[in-house]
């Protein structure tokens, strides 16, 4: 359940275990408008939802200023105008280039320069989501960026294996970040890839060490959420 009288103790002690240049997405799916309002005055600006729906009535209610929200959840290609018309800061699951396709042509339609990150598939299980390594590595060397028009690809983000073996989760996220260095030693003149976004309640510890840049933390925040 939302407890709003621990959101700001909370934060606070997720951001004291931040490394300077991490940077902290708070994941306010399934909280309400007010547990947003009470992290914001805690000082947080960034804020998590995966669902296009959820994201639009909470961009309704509380607008953009002190708010910079972050697009995390599975998109479908017929959602993506409405996505785009909420101006959302950073995509961060992009997972198919059907789908990037779709929103550098809308960004276009829409007169702005979308930011976003690439998402990667490496946990073992869970999501069906996301480039294999090779796959995005592949479109990278053929240069599959240049024919963008109007996004901007910001970096990467994943996800390590759902369980308790820190090994697995580790060398997931290890994976995950030699894919963006990798990335970066064959297209040197990428501008502005610099996000590495893994990290969530039970693993952002590990995520950090293992050189994440942006952590996406829901629970241990806000509590657990009722679906
Ligand atoms: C829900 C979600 C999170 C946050 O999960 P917690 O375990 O609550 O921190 C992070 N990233 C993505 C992509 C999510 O869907």
């Amino acid at each position: 359940m939302t407890d709003l009288t621990q959101i700001p103790r909370r934060l606070e002690e997720i951001r004291q275990t931040l490394p300077e240049g991490v940077g902290l997405v708070a994941v306010s799916k399934f909280h309400p408008a007010e547990a947003i309002e009470a992290a914001a005055g805690a000082g947080q600006r960034a804020f998590g939802e995966s669902r296009v729906q959820e994201l639009q009535a909470k961009v309704e209610r509380l607008g953009h200023g002190p708010y910079v929200w972050h697009f995390i959840g599975h998109l479908q290609t017929n959602k993506v105008r409405q996505l785009l018309r909420l101006r959302p800061a950073l995509i961060e699951s992009v997972d198919s280039l059907r789908l990037l396709d779709e929103i550098d042509k809308e960004a276009g339609r829409q007169g702005i320069v979308q930011p976003l990150l690439m998402q990667l598939h490496v946990a073992r299980e869970e999501t069906k989501f996301g480039f294999f390594p090779e796959e995005l590595l592949d479109w990278f060397r053929a240069r599959g960026f240049e024919s963008l028009r109007a996004t901007h690809i910001c970096g990467v983000m994943g996800m390590a294996s759902n369980t308790d073996d820190t090994e697995r989760v580790e060398a997931d996220f290890r994976l995950i970040r030699s894919v963006f260095d990798e990335i970066r030693r064959i297209c040197p003149d990428l501008r502005g890839f610099d996000t590495v976004s893994m990290g969530m309640s039970d693993d952002y510890g590990v995520a950090v060490r293992c050189g994440s840049t942006l952590v996406r933390v829901g629970s241990a925040i806000f509590g657990t959420r009722e679906y």
